[in-house]
């Protein structure tokens, strides 16, 4: 049996072109930080990476500091920073956990950051305020209005931290023009490896860096730099250029039309906000998640649950919560994630498991409709 992965927003497969950078990439030797020839080298090819990892988001070079992954990068900007932090009450929990002081901003019934909450909480800071709200959600692919925000925290003189982590690669957001303070951002999300990321600090903004060591990345982030990470987050973030999300975008509004159509009363929460071409997350009536996530699991298909914590088990969502969404339906909400392997068939055969699971559940009610 083929498995059939749509859980891409948790992460992607390693792209054969990113494979096979890496294997060129074993044979480099060197610490970027020493002198001699081969450190040298290895130096030249950090640095081409961050120069097209700059030029990707119209920056700077010495913008660019590699971290282990996004949730540092997460963490780094919001503890980093000295002065008020606001968040969206949807972050993603590296930013949502990493300052406990941090003011909450709400969100509409779609998931869409309350600008006029926004504006409240902006108004009353009396310190330098730093605002963080993520480019899109990975758990609805509820799109955030970036120009707005920054608008807004622009008039008020305050910093925008945007996490892009699954918006980078599906969106072409004009990076130049949102002009934002500090971005973050994860390899494993676009077809790289895992364990690397970056933090895009725009040079106006100070941060207390979280470690001490050889002072590697402007000492922002000490330690001899993750080599094959950093050429396979370049090689990745080269190669989503080209993905096609229209036609996913197309297979998943096409999925979600059929299971509309049982009228059985399914949801799909945050549809009537934009989203990313490739989410969807979707009420099954009276059928719980975990049960959910272990019958598409016994039919080979390996789909999320809200968000999973690092024990694999299910925990409630916080998005769906600030999306007013009542617990009895978010404990029976999936999460599907497609991607350039994704095809119509996988969802056709999800379709199927679907309604199977959902009518084994539901037999009175099936056949009164019947
Ligand atoms: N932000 C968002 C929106 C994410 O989806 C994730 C990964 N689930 C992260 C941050 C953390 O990224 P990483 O796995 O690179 O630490």
């Amino acid at each position: 049996m083929k498995r059939i992965y749509l859980d891409y927003n948790a992460t992607t497969p390693l792209r054969e072109i990113v494979a096979s950078k890496l294997l060129e990439s074993f044979s480099l030797l060197g610490n970027a930080s020493s002198v001699h020839s081969h450190g040298r080298g290895v130096r030249q090819v950090i640095e081409e990476a961050r120069h097209f990892i700059a030029s990707y988001f119209h920056r700077e070079p010495a913008d660019v500091v590699f971290t282990s992954g996004a949730t540092e990068a997460n963490n780094f900007a919001v503890k980093g920073f000295n002065g008020s932090v606001i968040i969206s009450a949807i972050e993603h929990d590296s930013v949502l956990r990493a300052n406990p002081k941090a003011m909450i901003c709400q969100v509409n019934q779609e998931g869409v950051i309350d600008l006029n909450h926004l504006e409240t909480l902006l108004k009353s800071q009396q310190q330098p305020t730093l605002v963080s709200v993520m480019a899109a959600n990975n758990e609805t692919g509820v799109i955030q209005p970036l120009k707005d925000v920054v608008n807004l925290v622009r008039h008020y003189g305050a910093y925008i931290h945007v996490d892009a982590v699954q918006a980078v690669g599906k969106l072409s957001l004009d990076w130049s023009d949102l002009n934002l303070d500090l971005i973050s951002i994860s390899a494993h999300k676009i077809g790289g490896p895992a364990g690397i990321g970056v933090l895009i600090i725009r040079p106006q903004i100070q941060l207390t860096p979280s470690f001490t060591g050889g002072g590697q990345e402007r000492s922002y982030r000490p330690g001899t730099e993750n080599l094959l990470g950093i050429l396979g987050l370049a090689s990745a973030l080269e190669a989503c250029q080209d993905d096609d999300w229209t036609t996913i975008s197309l297979l998943r509004d096409e999925l979600e039309s059929r299971l509309i159509n049982l009228n059985y009363g399914v949801k799909i929460f945050g549809s009537k906000a934009p989203r990313l071409p490739n989410t969807s997350n979707i009420l099954m009536p009276g059928v719980r998640n975990n049960l959910q996530v272990m019958d598409f699991d016994l039919n080979g298909i390996s789909i999320s649950a809200g968000s999973a914590c690092s024990s694999g088990k299910v925990k409630a969502s916080h998005v769906l919560a600030a999306m007013n969404v009542p617990s009895s339906e978010s404990d029976q909400s999936i999460r599907l994630s497609l991607g350039w392997q994704t095809t119509a068939t996988d969802l056709d055969t999800f379709f199927k498991c679907w309604v199977r699971l959902y009518e084994r559940t539901h037999p009175s009610l099936v056949q009164r409709i019947a």
